[in-house]
């Protein structure tokens, strides 16, 4: 049997999900190869807040909103052995977020 694709992605992670999801909604043909089985061991903790439009542009914020994750308006770090917390809030982040949160 012979497959003909426009595209060929490596890997499911975000990018790759993205992309294909992206490519396939403007009529691309789109192969996604993934060598992991889904749902994988990851780490991870929260999103950060340049997540957000790629979210929306996907269609998936509103959906993921609706779960009921916890939001998440900025981050504290602590650095080394400097004593002092340093403070971020997400609406005062450069990127060009919608929303002043993200989902932990
Ligand atoms: C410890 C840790 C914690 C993190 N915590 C956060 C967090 O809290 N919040 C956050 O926003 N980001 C976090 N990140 C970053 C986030 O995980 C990455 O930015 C994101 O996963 C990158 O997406 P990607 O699609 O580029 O790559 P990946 O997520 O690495 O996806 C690549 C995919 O390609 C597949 N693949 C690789 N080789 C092949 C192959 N030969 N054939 C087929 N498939 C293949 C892999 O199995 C994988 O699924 C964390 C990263 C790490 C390492």
């Amino acid at each position: 049997m012979e497959n003909r694709f426009d595209v060929i992605v490596i890997g499911g992670g975000p990018a790759g999900s993205m992309i294909s999801t992206l490519l396939q909604r403007k009529g691309w043909e789109v192969a996604l190869f993934e060598k992991e089985q889904f749902p994988r061991y990851h780490i991870g903790e929260s999103l950060v807040p340049g997540c957000v439009p790629i979210l929306q542009k996907l269609g998936v914020f509103k959906d993921i909103e609706r779960v009921g994750f916890q939001k998440k308006y900025g981050i504290t770090f602590v650095w080394g052995d400097q004593p002092n917390p340093w403070h971020v809030r997400w609406d005062e982040t450069p990127s060009e977020i919608t929303k002043n949160y993200t989902f932990v």
